[in-house]
């Protein structure tokens, strides 16, 4: 049986840095804010906005929920983008996507003060990424990914990794991040997608494979070499009639015959996904801290 990397445990080890954090901040007269922008009412999108909002309620964060209907236009959400960049209380602003079809969400994202963009979305941020500088924001999952492999122990530096996917969500920031040049880097970055010839013979030569494709139950024992860390991404429904739901949620790794060859692998649910919102957390403490000493 592999190591089963426990996102759930890691993310509450997070946690508890993070509170001490928070005190420390608290005892300077500052509460780190946090503002979530909800447009529309897709049910997954609510979902996730009720559980940042819950979490940044347990840490003791400032917590603005605002929900605006799917009528809402391009301007209008733009003015309220810019009164939360002008609100002192506020150090981190996410707007929830997907957006409604009339937003602009590359011209929402620019909008954002880059000191407040703990997505890491903004073009100032994915170059502070791109140039190795600490001080920039990066997107919340390939955060949490990197960090469920320091806590998990295992050796970036050096290893061949290769990810599925070249999103700019997960993929692409993911790459760079496991590339820099730093102590939490140094990996050999290899990036495969829809286009790529022969990704079974790339995946196999992967030290630690990462799977971000939205396809569920892709990655099979054959496309993983004996002994390789596995790190699924993916959250994709699929039917379950007896599920309560009328379905599951899996991964975009077949967990059960790649399990019986990697060395470490994340579960789905309970692997990525608490560690994308704990890093969102941690994303919201740090902007908060360079708030009070700006780099
Ligand atoms: P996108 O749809 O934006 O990107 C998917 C990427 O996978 C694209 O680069 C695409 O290639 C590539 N791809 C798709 N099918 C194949 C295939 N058959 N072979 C090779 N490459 C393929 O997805 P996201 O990055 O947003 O999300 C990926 C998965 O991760 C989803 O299941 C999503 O739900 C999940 N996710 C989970 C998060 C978490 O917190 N755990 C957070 C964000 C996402 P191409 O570029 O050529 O089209």
């Amino acid at each position: 049986m592999p190591n089963l990397i426990d996102g759930r445990a890691i993310a509450q080890r997070v946690y508890a840095d993070l509170r001490r954090g928070i005190a420390e901040l608290k005892s300077k007269g500052l509460m780190p804010g946090l503002a979530v922008i909800l447009v529309g009412d897709n049910p997954a999108s609510r979902a996730y906005v009720r559980s940042k909002d819950k979490m940044c309620r347990d840490l003791g964060l400032h917590s603005v929920k605002l929900e605006l209907p799917g009528s809402t236009t391009q301007t209008e959400l733009l003015a309220r983008v810019e009164e939360l960049n002008r609100d002192p209380s506020i150090h981190g602003i996410l707007v929830q996507s997907p957006q409604p079809k009339q937003i602009d969400e590359a011209g929402i994202v620019r909008s954002l003060d880059p000191r407040k963009d703990v997505d890491g979305f903004h073009p100032a941020n994915v170059a502070k990424l791109v140039i190795d500088d600490p001080s920039g924001f990066v997107s919340c999952t390939p955060l949490g990914v990197q960090r469920l492999l320091i806590e998990s122990k295992i050796d970036i530096a050096g290893a061949h990794v290769v990810i599925l996917g070249r999103s700019m969500i997960v993929g692409k920031p993911l790459a760079l991040l496991l590339m820099q040049k730093n102590k939490n880097g140094n990996a050999t970055v290899t990036v495969v997608h829809s286009r790529s010839r022969d990704l079974e013979k790339i995946t196999q030569s992967a030290d630690i494979l990462i799977a971000a494709i939205g396809q569920p139950n892709f990655v099979k024992a054959d496309h993983v070499r004996d002994g390789a860390v596995v790190i699924d991404v993916g959250i994709n429904r699929v039917e379950d009639a007896v599920s309560e739901h009328g379905y599951r949620l899996v991964g975009d790794v077949a967990f059960d015959e790649v399990s019986r060859k990697a060395n470490a692998i994340t579960p789905v649910p309970g692997g990525v996904g608490p560690m994308t919102i704990a890093m969102l957390m941690s994303n919201t403490v740090k902007a908060a801290r360079q708030w009070l000493s700006p780099t």
